[in-house]
């Protein structure tokens, strides 16, 4: 597995950048710092910090790796130490902040992040998302928080069941809010929106503009700083893409080459369609390449596994559709492929965020065969930049030497596509998105009362140990 224990490098800091003692926060939120190894802010910290301390509405362009989560973070926690108190009566603890993320995934790693910088404060803070035991979530909710951390649907379940009152709320964070947008949480947001306080700071940070984004953001921020590290739709600088010309029928082929040549370890395809991506990971495993396929067909339990297995490294690749990976939140890794385009050019863009993170570089492998040159353009057109073909020796320029096994898949992958597309009524084009799972794009629905738990839910930040676990955001941290 890649080294991913030691607190990040910070990004390319040029000397003149402000430190954080510059910012005027506090000493307990310093203290954290230090121990986190954070020297310098990112960029984008150095951008937004001394704007969220202002009270300003922001705008944040950033993807995730940029360190954006300490971006918005560290000033709520400054601005609320005014209020926070040792009083264990729960009263004196009201939800004065409410960051809304798209996964559960990245709402534990920005609740792990909170409860590190607020460590030495008396501020609380929780986690709640769905798929697990409402109970110690209500729990933890009902002694008071003051940062509250969520995903849409579950917070909602909250609210239905009364153990949560929005009305204190001064600060609302939406985070990666393009994907929330892109999962069906638009409705979600608008509950939630007509929960909280007219008068409040709003946050919003997202990787990529779209009209939609852009429309959600004039609805409800207010005469917003726009505060960015990369242009809109940009790819981030420091992911090296390379784009392999191979043969149709050697895909796979050239994948497993690729793996194998390179050692890569933690690497995540890219699949179109769930029959390819479930068809590339048994292929992939045929040749000794641990690794596991993850889409809309697989179970709940299916996908844990998969997703935990390739956490602690017991699988080097994991397979994926768009959707899926959306669901997983999986980031920070060292190298994505592509084993198909993508039909859609902004998913290239969400594709190759999983590589990169702060102060360290990630590769962006796509294949790309004759048929692909519509949605090499398309992507071209996107990230304003063109990507000149590489070759893998080999690989391209081959006879089709199909089999009967390689008709019969691509005859069920084609079946596959026709029956997506028949069911949005459209003829030709390739799918936009893979059908519909609940697991992934999850609209408000009410919980059914505890089901079993399967994560443990992290309590508040004066209770919980220091506990060290992997994780591919940002690696192993203390909470
Ligand atoms: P984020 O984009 O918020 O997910 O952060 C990406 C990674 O950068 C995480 O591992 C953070 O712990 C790390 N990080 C955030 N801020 C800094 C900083 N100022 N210096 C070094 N690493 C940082």
């Amino acid at each position: 597995m890649t080294e991913l224990n030691a607190p990040q490098p910070p990004a390319d800091i040029p000397a003149a950048l402000p430190r954080f003692e510059d910012f005027g926060l506090a000493a307990p939120v310093l203290q954290s710092l230090a121990e986190q190894g954070y020297a310098h802010p990112t960029p984008i910290q150095a951008k937004a910090i001394p704007v969220v301390l202002q009270g300003r509405d922001v705008m944040g362009a950033a993807q995730t790796g940029t360190g954006k989560t300490a971006s918005f973070s560290l000033p709520i926690i400054q601005r609320l130490i005014a209020h926070a108190n040792t009083s264990a009566s729960p009263a004196r603890h009201p939800v004065r902040a409410l960051v809304l993320t798209p996964t559960r995934e990245l709402a534990d790693q920005v609740a792990d992040n909170v409860k590190a910088y607020s460590r030495h404060t008396p501020l609380r803070s929780t986690v709640v998302f769905g798929g697990v035991d409402m109970a110690p979530q209500t729990a933890a909710l009902r002694s008071g928080v003051e940062i509250l951390i969520a995903t849409p649907g579950r917070l909602l379940d909250h609210v239905q069941q009364k153990v949560l009152n929005l009305s204190q709320t001064q600060i609302f964070v939406m985070d990666e809010a393009d994907r929330m947008l892109d999962m069906g949480f638009l409705p979600d947001l608008q509950r939630i929106i007509n929960l909280l306080p007219k008068k409040r700071q709003n946050l919003m940070f997202s990787a990529t503009f779209s009209p939609e984004i852009k429309k959600l953001a004039a609805s409800f921020l207010t005469n917003p700083v726009l505060v960015e590290v990369a242009r809109s739709n940009a790819t981030a600088d420091r992911v090296s893409q390379v784009i392999y010309k191979v043969d149709e029928e050697a895909k796979r082929d050239a994948v497993v080459h690729l793996l194998r040549e390179r050692e890569l370890k933690q690497v995540l395809v890219f699949s179109n369609t769930k029959i390819g991506a479930s068809r590339l990971s048994r292929e992939l495993e045929r040749h000794g390449i641990r690794a596991a396929a993850i889409h809309g067909d697989k179970t709940q339990n299916e996908r844990m596994a998969a997703l935990e297995a390739f956490k602690n490294g017991s699988i080097d690749v994991l397979v994926a559709t768009d959707v899926a990976a959306r669901g997983l939140d999986i980031a920070e890794l060292p190298c994505v492929i592509n084993y198909d385009l993508p039909y859609n050019a902004e998913d290239y863009v969400h594709r190759i965020g999983r590589t990169g993170r702060a102060g360290a570089s990630g590769d962006a492998w796509s294949l790309y065969s004759d048929k692909d040159a519509r949605l090499l353009a398309d992507i071209e057109k996107l990230i304003k930049q063109k990507l000149v073909p590489a070759l893998i020796e080999g690989f391209s320029g081959r006879v089709s030497r199909q089999t009967d096994r390689g008709d019969r898949f691509e005859r069920a992958e084609r079946h596959e596509r026709h029956e997506r597309s028949q069911h949005r009524g459209e003829r030709a084009q390739p799918p936009r998105k893979e059908k519909v799972d609940p697991w992934f794009l999850k609209p408000y629905e009410p919980s059914l009362p505890a089901e079993p738990k399967a994560e443990p839910v992290p309590s508040n930040a004066k209770t919980s140990q220091p506990v060290r676990r992997a994780a591919l955001l940002g690696g192993v941290r203390k909470s």
